[in-house]
């Protein structure tokens, strides 16, 4: 079971997994959504997804023309996962809330044509210069 919380735990998730896709997103977007140099996502099924507490969905225009919605505690601003509307059938979790961070085993880095230098992780990804989907 993957499971994590918000900053002041009111808000939860849980997801019986497994992580189908594992990445750091470096595109601007991110960058400013989060206030860091990219956000670590793992994907896991929206089917089985589960969340509750004061949860509040932040939606802007995605580098993919779809709606990018990112959910938050409204107690306390955590990013917790998306919900991208152009992969429907995902949840994409921020790995920095879960309660077992180490669960993140990421795979790919995303959009390393926005990357600042000093955001580089210390271990190897596979580097797209954008999505993989959009070359
Ligand atoms: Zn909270
Ligand atoms: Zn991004």
């Amino acid at each position: 079971m993957i499971t994590g919380r918000c900053l002041c735990g009111a808000a939860q998730y849980r997801s019986p997994g497994p992580a189908l896709f594992s990445c750091v997103c470096h595109c601007r977007d991110c960058q400013r959504a989060s206030g860091t140099g990219g956000v670590p996502v793992l994907g896991v099924d929206k089917t089985s997804f589960a969340s509750s507490g004061p949860i509040r969905q932040s939606i802007t225009q995605g580098g993919s023309g779809q709606p990018a919605i990112r959910n938050f505690c409204t107690q306390c601003g955590s990013l917790l996962f998306g919900t991208p509307q152009s992969a429907p059938g995902f949840v994409t979790i921020y790995a920095g809330s879960l309660d077992d961070p180490t669960l993140f085993e990421p795979r790919e880095a995303l959009f390393v044509g926005q990357r600042p230098p000093w955001a580089r992780l210390a271990m190897q990804l596979v580097e797209h210069a954008a999505h993989p989907d959009s070359g």
